[in-house]
């Protein structure tokens, strides 16, 4: 019998309302079962942010230092416990054991950071226009935000999310993705551990359409912190807007990685391997297109075929593995779709293309490391988010058509491009319609102190890391104080209206 886990709402872990449950699978062997979360309702999100409303009132009077020390106090449990999370991590995700420490670890950079803007969290103090009055404007905490996040970074994105949110003064209602609700239990039970007051952080586990529609469509929840598909965040997106909540918007991408002809080619070939095939494809910024200048292409495709054929499937916990499993059933359809796209528009299908079930792979959702050749700009294969092991390659002549390429879809999340041109360089840094473009680096690789997120169909403007977010989360007040005694009158006494 599998352990049962509860939501926690209002200071304690508690059964759902609706009584119901569902099971959390290991997507290497579905035979595991993790455990079995609760299926909740949106009875159980209305407790969850009452009381979130309450901590409100307490955690919004904490001064923003003493907010920050629970924060490091996460970081030095997160590190503590990094072999252990890692471990549940990859179980319950399938991610290979080194990629699940990265994302422990970027939780733990996010945690110090964050723990460093309690005692920042700047306003201006500027001139007044008017002699003896003083001005300056600040932040303010805004209230309860609703946290919604993906499957595939079951730690670092909460993280992202809910440690500005919590700096900054506001409390969390929080619904992990339905596929990784064990780290999302851990998670929080660490938050509680360092000292987090019990109603600042409830944690609501279910499906989307429930309770996180519940959440995002809940009056007393002004702030929305969204990471998960486009189709999903525009949904998000029509009741925010209606209901005029702040919204931040992470979602899907296309990525491309550009090899041009003066390239330093095994640099990018281990820049594609990692960029297109670590976390089975599964990431916002993973290479779903390698573009390659026509001088260079048939070699590199070479070098590149060779080398994903000696790719290992596995166990992510298993020594040796490279690439894991995909998250579930649906993910494993949803590539084998797009290799039969592939084919019907007439790319050539270099390797993999298959599901892979022989030997230890028999219960899992494994899929071969893919490579379309052939592939031309404006075809589906070329265009649409697969989120699977599948790379698209495309032959360009020169570095403008690269570019175009790069541009000519409707995400904008990240770039990279392999030159040893300086001059191209900048002009990749300027030109190409991403949030984050790499110059010899692949396309995956974020680092906690910088703004993270995407242009276009991939957000709505804001971002995540950094200390951008910290603008997401809190209200920009400004205060004058007159102390001339006298009524001053702005724009007219001075220039003499
Ligand atoms: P998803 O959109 O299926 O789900 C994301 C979250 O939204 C889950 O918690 C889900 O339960 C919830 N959800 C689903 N329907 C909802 C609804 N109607 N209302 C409110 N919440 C709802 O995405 P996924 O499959 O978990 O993750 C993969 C997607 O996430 C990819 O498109 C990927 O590019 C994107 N992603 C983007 C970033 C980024 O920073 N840009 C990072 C990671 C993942």
């Amino acid at each position: 019998m599998s352990q049962t886990f509860q939501n926690f709402i209002a200071g304690q872990w508690v059964a759902p309302t609706t009584g119901e449950y569902f099971e959390n699978r290991n997507p290497a062997d579905t035979r595991d079962v993790i455990g079995r979360f609760p299926k909740s309702g949106a009875a159980d999100v209305e407790r969850a942010v009452a009381s979130a409303a309450a901590g409100f009132e307490r955690w919004k009077r904490t001064p923003a230092p003493l907010r920050g020390d629970v924060l490091r106090r996460v970081g030095d449990l997160l590190a503590a416990r990094k072999e252990e999370l890692a471990n549940l991590m990859t179980r319950e995700m399938g991610k290979p054991l080194a990629e699940t420490r990265g994302d422990v670890q970027e939780g733990i950079d996010t945690a110090y950071y964050a723990a460093v803007e309690g005692r920042r969290l700047f306003g201006h103090t500027v001139p007044s226009e008017l002699r003896n009055k003083w001005a300056m404007s600040y932040r303010r905490p805004i209230g309860v935000c609703g946290i919604i996040t993906p499957f595939n970074f079951p730690l670092a994105i909460p993280t992202w999310k809910m440690f500005p949110a919590l700096v900054c003064g506001n409390t969390c209602v929080f619904k992990p993705a339905e596929d990784v609700p064990h780290t999302g239990h851990v998670f929080v039970e660490i938050l509680l551990e360092a000292g987090l007051p019990p109603d600042v952080i409830q944690l609501v586990h279910g499906f989307g359409e429930t309770v996180g529609a519940a959440i995002v469509s809940h009056p007393a929840v002004p702030v929305i912190s969204f990471t998960g598909s486009t189709e999903t965040g525009s949904k998000v997106g029509e009741t925010c807007g209606r209901m005029h909540k702040r919204l931040s918007l992470e979602m899907g991408g296309k990525n491309a990685q550009i090899v041009l002809n003066d390239a330093n080619l095994e640099l990018a070939l281990e820049g594609v391997l990692w960029g297109a095939f670590g976390t089975t494809g599964q990431r916002c910024t993973a290479t779903s297109r390698l573009i390659v200048q026509s001088g260079v292409h048939d070699q590199f495709v070479e070098m590149l075929v060779e080398r994903v054929g000696k790719l290992v499937l596995g166990d992510g916990r298993e020594a040796g593995t490279d690439v894991g499993p995909l998250i579930h059933e649906e993910a494993v359809e949803k590539v084998e779709r797009y290799v039969g796209i592939g084919k019907e528009q007439g790319a050539t299908l270099r390797i993999g293309g298959k599901r892979r079930r022989e030997g230890s792979l028999a219960h899992g959702h494994f899929f071969d490391p893919t490579i379309f050749t052939g592939v031309t700009a404006g075809s589906r294969l070329e265009q649409e988010e697969i989120f699977g092991p599948v790379l698209s390659v495309v032959e360009v002549k020169s570095v403008d058509e690269a570019f175009a390429v790069n541009n000519g879809v409707r995400y904008g999340l990240s770039s990279s491009v392999y030159t040893s041109d300086v001059h191209v360089a900048f002009r990749a840094l300027s030109e190409l319609d991403n949030g984050i473009t790499y110059v010899n680096a692949p396309t995956i690789g974020a680092e906690a102190h910088l703004p993270f997120g995407g242009v276009k169909q991939t957000g709505n403007g804001h971002r995540e890391g950094g200390w951008e977010v910290y603008e997401f989360y809190s209200e920009t007040k400004v205060g004058y104080v007159d102390y001339s005694g006298v009524l001053q009158r702005a724009q007219i006494d001075t220039y003499g209206g």
